[in-house]
């Protein structure tokens, strides 16, 4: 295909704005999915993100509009999956930038417009949902032209709903946005921007190839892991998998060329040819920096292998996500893993449990403390566990994060509250419109992860959007929080809290904990200690007969429903000492912050 023809466009919004839905009514209209079996949400291939209705996986579709190919890159909103964002734009030359026409810019619109303008990249704008009686286009268009300084002329009004308006933004895609760049006869450079693995045919990873031309049947090398594979076959996405013969520059489709080990098809590698090799590499991707970690343990201590197994297939579709193996004196042998936040660690868990079988605990999430010791030395501590007695520190510094809220300016109180209570300080303030401001604070990230997204939405009724970025650490006062058992340490309740909050967090943990874990055949102490001193304590009363005893004469059958909900019961409970402890505990033990 030539590349005049060629357009890649990735779509950017806030959440919400109508991304997914904006990616079916493209579908339709280019004719790309049979009728019969279109559905809502087409891209979200994923249960969880169906469930959720949310995006987590940017895909790609590729259609035909008026004789062009438009490679389509749908990319997921929320702010923990940015760098999905930040991948799929290496690959664009321009983007469709939604804006609901209801709200107007909210902080995800800021921060993926940004990204776009970083990447050089085309804005094509549009006001999405203009079919809604509460639309106000003419007022948005004009605080995005304030706001990001695009001319309000060139702004698109459409319904992804109802389709009004999609077929003029296809045409100023394909007038606006450049043809991809790149030498057909130079040597073949393609960059792999995701991968993920099939249990029949192996690897298969998504490429845009950027110099020369692959074939179907090339021998080509994987650049950094050094590596020559006979391609198996290379396609097009539209969506269905289509192969075709060859792809040349500015194309984007999928490669398969039998891989079974996962390390070697990373995102980011660069494809060349094994017999006229490039002499360098594509720039790859800079990792993210994964902000919250938490330990992964099998719940069945025989699942251990296979969860190594399962976390490396899953990293190849998800290269945001890091692992090392750690050992807990109370939950065995287990990794931790270090994510880009706490949604994304929950999506990682559940895609562990869901698609490799998996029954996994999760401890406490913790973010990367930078400690100084007594003798001057520097450690990265993201294990509470692992943080030194307090005599032997220091110095603890934490990890902080610049925050930016656009609200409507009734809330300002009420966010001022609520970001004070989290240690944060107010950085500056501008007014988007009258009625809209933009805030930004310097927070402590161990204060967002928790809960800070949730009460913050839910105290300003939705209104209120947020977005952040990592901005150094800074050292505060903080202390290591212990939980004891039945007179027993366990480390994955372990975690460090600022001293002002140990004593409430403290007591609210035992308090919880007490009414998780189930009662035993005799009494258990819970309690919470900071160092060798305990704060706060709590008793599990032993129980007094067995439960079924209260059915003799009952009827069997509630009998027997009462074993198998207990049966259901064990399956998730670790046995810690000679204590069983339910899963949730260890879940439900982070919503308390
Ligand atoms: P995404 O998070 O950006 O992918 O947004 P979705 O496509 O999932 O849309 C979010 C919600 O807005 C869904 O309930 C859609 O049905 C709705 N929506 C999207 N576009 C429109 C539109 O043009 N008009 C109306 N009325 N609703 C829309
Ligand atoms: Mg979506």
């Amino acid at each position: 295909l030539d590349q005049s023809h060629i357009r890649n466009i990735s779509i950017i919004a806030h959440i919400d704005h109508g991304k997914s839905t904006l990616s079916d009514r493209i579908l339709e209209l280019t004719k790309a999915v049979d009728p019969r079996l279109m559905r809502e949400q087409y891209l979200d291939s994923m249960d969880i993100e169906r469930e959720r209705g949310i995006t987590i996986k940017a895909q790609n579709a590729s259609v035909e509009w008026r004789g062009y190919r438009i490679n389509l890159i749908d990319t997921p909103g929320h702010v923990d999956f940015g760098y999905e964002v930040s991948r799929s734009l290496a690959a664009c030359e321009g983007v469709i930038l939604l804006v609901d026409a209801s709200q107007g810019i909210e902080a995800q619109t800021l921060a993926n417009c940004y990204l776009a303008l970083e990447h050089d990249l085309e804005i094509v704008a549009a006001l999405n949902k203009i079919d809604l009686p509460a639309a106000e286009p003419d007022l948005y268009a004009s605080e995005i032209e304030n706001v990001l300084g695009i001319d309000r002329t060139s702004i698109l009004r459409i319904s992804a709903k109802t389709g009004e308006g999609v077929a003029e933004l296809l045409d100023a895609v394909v007038e606006r946005v450049p043809q991809p760049a790149g030498d057909r006869n130079a040597p073949l450079q393609a960059l792999i921007f995701d991968s993920l693995y099939d249990q029949y045919r192996g690897v298969v990873s998504s490429l845009r190839v950027v110099n020369g031309v692959i074939h179907s049947n090339d021998r080509v090398t994987f650049m950094q892991a050094q590596r020559t594979h006979e391609v198996e076959e290379i396609g097009a996405r539209r969506p269905i998998m289509t192969p075709v013969t060859e792809l040349g520059p500015g194309e984007v489709g999928y490669l398969i060329a039998g891989i079974k080990d996962v390390g070697e098809a990373r995102s980011g590698e660069t494809i060349t040819h094994a017999y006229q090799p490039a002499a360098t590499p594509l720039p790859g991707y800079e990792h993210p920096k994964p902000m919250v970690f938490c330990g992964l343990y099998p719940i069945d201590g025989d699942e251990y292998e296979e969860l190594r197994d399962s976390l490396d297939k899953l990293m190849l579709n998800d290269a945001s996500f890091t692992f090392e193996p750690e050992t807990s004196a109370a939950l065995g042998f287990g990794f931790r893993c270090g994510f880009l936040g706490l949604l994304h660690m929950e999506i990682v868990r559940e895609r562990l449990e869901r698609e490799f079988g998996l029954s996994l605990i999760a401890t406490t999430p913790s973010v990367g403390y930078r400690v100084i010791d007594t003798k001057g030395e520097l450690l990265e501590v993201a294990n509470p566990s692992a943080m030194p007695a307090a005599n032997l520190i220091s110095e603890i510094a934490e990890p902080m994060l610049k925050v930016n809220i656009i609200t409507p300016s009734t809330y300002i109180g009420t966010i001022m509250e609520l970001a004070q209570s989290k240690r944060g300080e107010l950085v500056k303030m501008d007014y988007l419109s009258p009625e809209r401001v933009e805030i930004n604070y310097r927070l402590p990230l161990a204060e967002i992860v928790i809960d800070f997204f949730d009460t913050l939405k839910s105290r300003t009724k939705g209104y209120a959007s947020l977005d952040y970025e990592s901005d150094g650490y800074q050292p505060a006062s903080l202390t290591k929080l212990d939980i004891l058992i039945a007179g027993e340490p366990v480390d994955a309740f372990s975690t460090i809290i600022h001293k002002d909050k140990a004593y409430d967090y403290g007591r609210r943990l035992v308090a919880k904990l007490r009414e998780l874990i189930p009662r035993q055949s005799f009494d258990v102490p819970i309690q919470a200690a900071i160092g060798t001193k305990v704060i706060a304590r709590e008793t599990v009363k032993a129980y007094r007969k067995d439960v079924i005893a209260k059915c003799y004469g009952g009827d069997i059958t509630r009998k027997r429903k009462l074993l198998e909900k207990q049966k259901e019961g064990k399956r998730r409970m670790k046995s810690v000492g000679r204590v069983e402890i339910p899963q949730e505990a260890f879940v439900s033990a982070l919503s308390i912050g």
